[in-house]
């Protein structure tokens, strides 16, 4: 079994072996031959190298192949890249001020071009040799007649054809500030040349043999070798999936141990029966029967909740996918084996109503279910008190309120959080505290994070996806319209209305504080309000200047079916369910995220009719927002839509990972290098579960990286 403590102690005593036996690639970059004091400056503010590991680890951006050479009466007006082999015979300065440049002849047996310097004529002009053969290289521009590169890479022929020369130039990341300094990417290559001899003798392999040969893997050595100094694509493209694999590897293994450290560390109830209460409803009084996605998701749960381990799940499924009754199953088995449990919602507006669903639910069972948020009445609060202590009270829902200090349970065994990404991190702990051991926790969300990102980023919680949705739903239609087609957008509405049917109209609100987005409400809502008046129609308002107390009260109406439409802000966006709504118009489209998009348009279709998106925006759209409104009126499905969210805005940006830092990848790419990803965590599980502590000495190899890592944490510092 794996032990937490032996296993800590093990890796301090890796840091001691590592940190003596990596000695060389720990060396400040400042060392290296080539670099000195203001170089290393450089390096280390713009690129955040500080070390000879750091420099090793800054792989190209992309490569230029120069393997071809062409001659001077090949060359096309087509801007490309190229190399020429020839010689300088005449130089010149011309122009003056500003214009003011070096203009050397190139010549070679077909003919003549240019070659131009804008910056530091001085320096190459003293240092250009005529009549002697370089090979050119660089983006060739036609003027007239005449070919010229400016700023060429300029390389004297006999250097280009000894020493580690790569044939396929690799391009490295770089920043104004670097390139203006001296620091081309020429430069980059030299010291990646100086580096290499340096290191090379340094790079132990970081695999198992058994990994390396059932993946036929290049070898570590090798694989650094090609991706910095690549002879041809063949080698290049099996470096790089080498060191993305062990990239994904040592992440996925570490958010593994993550996790196993986790479970043993917190103790947890055991809920060991499937009794009477789980039994009844599931065999009597389910309303429907459960999807394939849900049944599935249950036995997960289950399965969990009988460890004695905390269970520590994210439920993650799209909007309307059916996760409450879900949490109704899982409080059931809580309350069957002798239990409480909780359920906090984000809103008030929320926890009312899974207070109203759960009652109705439940009402054939014997089951005492209460409500608590920041409106309940003194006296109310004081029963809700009484009978949490003294167990009469089975099901606790309610918001932020139940976190008070006065809300003692005598025994919490399940916590159920609702949209999690409305509650921090601190809120969800101090639930945790209320009692000896800690509750199960389940947190559920509609924001659908990919599922293979989402095991990077929750890697600590397990995952459970509802991935159907209820049969005979409709697919929501989502269409998009320009702002001049607005009448008959109105005209649409009106029908719908007519049919007894509901309409958001949502303003894009980014900052709530903006004044700008309060007027473009604010205008909305009086157009609308004159396109739709009084008494024929009623308008509710909500927006995040209201007082709480007045948005739920224009909320509520609008739930009450007393008014038709409700002019909003993203406010609403989190799990208000009015089944009766049909229409979602979302004004200024083009200004909301993909995600947020999504979010708003699972407000409706959530009754039998026919529902309808409509995306409103001006004629002016940027390539992404375009790309955005596509996705939309393409699919519904969130995966989808999450994925190309993910594309458009990366890692870093995607709603709900933001806390975590993500993931500061080197060379691997969340998004294109999934399946290599999914193999790292089916290889680093299996190891993990092989060897827990990898003892084995095939395993070393992998315990020295990982400890290394562990202690040089420069890969490691996203972990919360
Ligand atoms: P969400 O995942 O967004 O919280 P809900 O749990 O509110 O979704 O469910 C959305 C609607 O779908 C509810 O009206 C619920 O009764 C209904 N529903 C859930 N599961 C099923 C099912 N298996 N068959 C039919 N209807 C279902
Ligand atoms: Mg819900």
């Amino acid at each position: 079994m794996f032990n937490a403590g032996e296993y800590a102690y093990k890796i301090g005593t890796f840091y001691i072996f590592v940190a003596m036996n990596a000695g060389k690639l720990q060396t400040p970059i400042d060392y290296l031959k080539g670099v000195g004091p203001s170089r290393a400056d450089l390096l280390r503010s713009e690129l955040g190298i500080h070390t000879y590991q750091d420099l090793l680890n800054l792989f190209p951006n992309r490569y230029i192949d120069k393997t071809q050479y062409y001659t001077i009466n090949q060359l096309q007006p087509t801007s490309a890249d190229v190399q020429i082999i020839g010689k300088v015979t005449h130089i010149k300065t011309v122009g003056e001020g500003r214009s003011k440049r070096l203009v050397a002849t190139y010549i070679d047996q077909t003919g003549a071009m240019e070659l131009v310097w804008f910056k530091g004529l001085k320096w190459i002009r003293e240092r250009l040799k005529i009549n002697v053969p370089y090979v050119a290289f660089g983006r060739v521009q036609r003027f007239g007649s005449t070919y010229s590169i400016a700023h060429p890479d300029l390389e004297l022929l006999e250097e280009h054809e000894k020493g580690l020369r790569a044939a396929m130039q690799p391009v490295y990341p770089s920043t104004e500030k670097l390139s203006n300094r001296g620091i081309t990417n020429r430069v980059m290559n030299g010291l990646m040349q100086t580096l290499f001899q340096e290191v090379h003798k340094e790079l132990d392999e970081s695999l198992s043999p058994d990994i390396i040969e059932a993946l036929k893997l290049m070898s570590r050595k090798k694989a650094y070798l090609n991706i910095h100094f690549p002879q041809k694509q063949e080698n290049l493209a099996r470096a790089q999936f080498r060191l993305k694999f062990e990239e994904l590897f040592f992440i996925q293994f570490q958010l593994l141990v993550k996790n196993q450290l986790h479970k043993k560390k917190i103790k947890g109830y055991p809920f060991e029966n499937i009794g009477e209460n789980f039994t009844t409803f599931y065999n009597k009084h389910l309303p429907f029967e459960l999807t394939g996605a849900q049944k599935r998701v249950v036995k997960e749960i289950r399965n969990d909740l009988g460890k004695p381990a905390q269970m520590n799940r994210l439920l993650q499924g799209d909007v309307g996918s059916g996760k409450t009754i879900v949490a109704l199953l899982t409080m059931l088995i809580a309350i069957d084996n002798g239990f409480q449990a909780c359920l906090m919602a984000p809103t008030e507006i929320l926890a009312i109503q899974h207070y109203q669903g759960l009652s109705e639910l439940c009402e054939k069972l014997d089951i005492k279910i209460a409500l608590l948020t920041g409106s309940s009445k003194t006296k109310e609060r004081r029963i809700i008190h009484e009978s949490l202590e003294d167990g009469s009270l089975h099901i606790l829902i309610g918001t932020h309120a139940l976190l008070e200090d006065k809300v003692q349970f005598k025994n919490l065994g399940l916590a159920i959080i609702d949209e999690q990404h409305r509650f921090g991190v601190a809120q969800r702990s101090k639930l945790w505290h209320k009692n000896d051991l800690p509750p199960h926790i389940l947190i559920m969300t509609a924001t659908p994070i990919p599922r293979t990102l989402a095991m990077s980023v929750y890697g600590d919680l397990d995952v459970s996806v509802i991935d159907e949705l209820p049969p005979g739903r409709k697919a929501i239609k989502t269409v998009h319209r320009y702002d001049n087609n607005r009448l008959k957008v109105f005209g649409f509405i009106r029908d719908e209305i007519k049919k007894g049917r509901q309409i958001y109209i949502v303003y894009p609100l980014i900052q709530e504080s903006e004044a700008l987005d309060y007027k473009d409400l604010m205008d909305g809502y009086e157009s609308i309000s004159r396109e739709f008046p009084m008494p024929d129609y009623q308008i509710s308002i909500v927006h995040g200047q209201m007082k709480p107390d007045d948005k739920d009260y224009e909320m509520n109406r609008f739930v009450n079916g007393e008014t038709q439409i409700m002019v909003a802000t993203t406010v609403i966006e989190v799990g208000v369910n009015v089944p009766n709504a049909s229409v979602m118009v979302i004004e200024s489209a083009e200004r909301f995220g993909l995600s947020q998009l999504h979010q708003l348009r699972g407000r409706v279709g959530r009754g039998t009719d026919q529902s309808y998106c409509i995306l409103m925006t001006g004629h002016k759209l940027s390539e992404d927002s375009k790309t955005r409104l596509q996705t939309m009126t393409r699919t519904n499905d969130g995966f989808e839509i999450a994925e190309v969210d993910l594309k458009l805005r990366g890692p870093g940006d995607l709603m709900g990972t933001q806390q975590s830092g993500m993931l500061n990848l080197k060379i691997a790419d969340i998004v294109k290098d999934n399946e290599i990803m999914k193999a790292a965590r089916g290889y680093a599980s299996a190891v993990l579960k092989d060897d827990p502590q990898l003892q084995k000495p095939e395993n070393a190899p992998i315990r020295q990286t990982y400890a290394a890592l562990m202690k040089f944490k420069n890969i490691w510092n996203y972990i919360s």
